[in-house]
């Protein structure tokens, strides 16, 4: 027998409806390109977006349409996406810190239609236009005073082209399932790869990062949307935000230690999210400047590992609770969460710190497993390592134009990391599946490696990689770019992990450089530190 209850598909337009009669007053603050801050509120960019839906459509995008956007993070984003996905298209977001040719590769698979981009990005898309040939328009995310000189075809500045419609639209009536939203997974190699979020899951998993436990934010706070949105729906919070009527503050491109403190004070910001390399900026910026923040109580640390040194310099030094995260494009972003459950709550000190460095538990909606090679599951002890598997409503059960299979006879999905689970699902990565050591046979954790290192006062930043080895196939090399003023001491270095690790874990060497090479989405890129060490030995190799 069917239930008697309303059938009301989960569809993204339904956000920020509520979010403009809920919280329509809750302000919109946004660092402009143009360089003032910027403020509206969720009434107005539900409007705004109807404008951009009515706009679209009279462009002739139909739904299941691409729509690319590379823009940093904005108002005028914010009502981009509703627009686009309100008028039932796609909103396919792009990284400006990919390389040229995988941003063309990207264009061409997509078959983008439009093409809305910041106006700093103009002379970047001028050069690739010729070999951009499905793009019939370019709409600069500007006005008529910013709007460059420019070749790009049709092109036109987003508020006059807005101000050709009115607010007059119905939503697109789309089937829940439906594509909404189109992010390319960065990888280091191959080509990228599409994943396509439907309404449902960019609703449920909003309703996710929304739930105590989770990031959960509420009406109560203002939120710093420092994750930028073309890194994995910017992890669901243009969404939640709206959804729960958080004041949603927008970084701009200035992710500096500075600008974002600033933004940070001067908006009140009470949470925030986003990758450690740019945590690491600005708690440089304000242990150098002896800043403290006024308002701010959480960070939301993911997307790359979050070193245990950065979780008590922020608790310790700045009073400001880190709230660890693992996800991946695939999964939405957010796959498991940093949630305090209470025999963590007992933990004090050190060993609380050991725990919040865990990349956490599955919220409800996302299944985890791990398994051997060969796909045997492996217990939940926290000790056993294998292949995290998962499997939900919000993770990808294909790429787009590709007909390899990617899910498990089960329905699951690996996600390439390498990750012990323990007895209550708290689960820890210990690395990339292609980024593992193997020393004499036994894995080795280049992760808890790295956020050892990064413990020692003289570290800025770390990165351990794998190095051939005649006796041992291969040794952990650390690559060190040094704290500011501190000496390279490498044997030094070397004598701090005695006794903290293994005997057999501690690196073969140390290498100081300048800065440690980061891929497009933020994360340490090893294969380029691979690349740079590909001509090194170890001291001991062959001896
Ligand atoms: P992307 O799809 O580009 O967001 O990359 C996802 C990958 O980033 C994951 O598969 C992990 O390897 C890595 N990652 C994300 N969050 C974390 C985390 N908290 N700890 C360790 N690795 C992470």
């Amino acid at each position: 027998m069917q239930g008697l209850m309303q059938d009301w598909p989960l569809l993204i337009h339904r956000i920020i409806d509520h979010a403009a009669t809920q919280h329509g007053s809750r302000e919109v603050v946004s660092r402009s390109l143009e360089g003032p801050i910027h403020r509206t509120d969720y009434a107005t960019v539900r409007q705004r977006a109807l404008r951009g839906a009515k706009r679209l459509a009279r462009e002739g995008i139909k739904p299941g349409d691409r729509v690319a956007t590379m823009a940093w993070n904005s108002w005028r984003h914010l009502e981009a996406w509703y627009a686009i996905a309100g008028v039932g298209a796609i909103y396919h977001t792009i990284n400006p810190r990919l390389f040229a040719e995988q941003i063309v590769w990207i264009v061409n698979h997509a078959e983008d239609r439009l093409l809305m981009l910041d106006a700093c990005f103009v002379p970047l898309v001028e050069k690739l236009a010729p070999a951009l040939a499905s793009i019939e328009r370019y709409i600069i995310l500007t006005d008529a005073a910013h709007m460059p000189q420019t070749s790009l075809r049709n092109a036109v500045a987003y508020e006059d082209w807005l101000a050709e419609a009115d607010d007059d639209f119905v939503w697109a009536a789309v089937d829940e399932r439906a594509a909404a939203g189109l992010c390319y997974t960065s990888g280091t190699t191959g080509n990228p790869k599409g994943v396509l979020y439907t309404h449902r899951s960019n609703v449920l998993h909003a309703m996710q990062v929304c739930m105590t436990g989770s990031i959960g934010p509420s009406a109560n706070d203002s939120v710093l949307c420092v994750v930028p949105m073309f890194h994995a729906n910017a992890w669901a919070l243009p969404f939640a935000l709206p959804m729960c009527g958080a004041k949603m503050v927008m970084p701009g491109s200035r992710l500096d230690g500075a600008s974002v403190y600033d933004l940070i004070e001067a908006e009140g910001v009470t949470h925030s999210a986003g990758v450690p390399t740019v945590w690491l900026m600005l708690l440089d910026y304000m242990t150098t400047n002896a800043k403290k923040p006024s308002t701010l109580r959480q960070v939301a640390v993911g997307g790359a590992a979050c070193p245990r040194a950065m979780i008590v310099r922020f608790e310790r030094d700045f009073g400001v609770d880190v709230f660890h995260a693992w996800g991946m494009t695939e999964s939405s972003p957010v796959g498991t969460t940093g949630t305090i459950k209470p025999a963590v709550g007992k933990l004090e000190g050190e060993s609380l710190y050991d725990q919040k460095a865990k990349q956490g538990s599955a919220p409800f909606g996302v299944e985890m497993i791990i398994t051997s090679d060969d796909g045997v599951r492996l217990p939940w002890d926290g000790a056993t390592v294998g292949r995290l598997k998962v499997r939900g409503p919000c993770i990808a059960a294909g790429y787009y134009r590709q007909e390899t299979q990617i899910l498990d006879a089960e329905g699951f999905f690996d996600t390439g990391d390498i990750a012990a689970i323990e007895a209550d699902g708290t689960m820890r990565i210990t690395d990339r599946a292609k980024d593992v050591i193997k020393s004499g046979g036994e894995w080795i954790s280049s992760i808890e490696i790295e956020n050892l290192a990064m413990s020692h006062p003289d570290v800025a930043e770390a990165a351990v990689i794998g190095v051939p080895h005649e006796k041992w196939t291969e040794r952990p090399l650390l690559a060190v770019v040094p704290a500011r003023g501190s000496a390279r001491d490498p044997a030094g270095l070397l004598r701090f992990f005695e006794g903290r690790i293994a005997k057999w874990w501690i690196p073969g060497d140390v290498q100081y450089l300048e800065e440690i090479p980061h891929t497009a989405a933020g994360k340490i890129n090893k294969v380029r530190l691979r690349e740079i060490f590909r001509d090194y030995r170890l001291p001991d190799d062959g001896v």
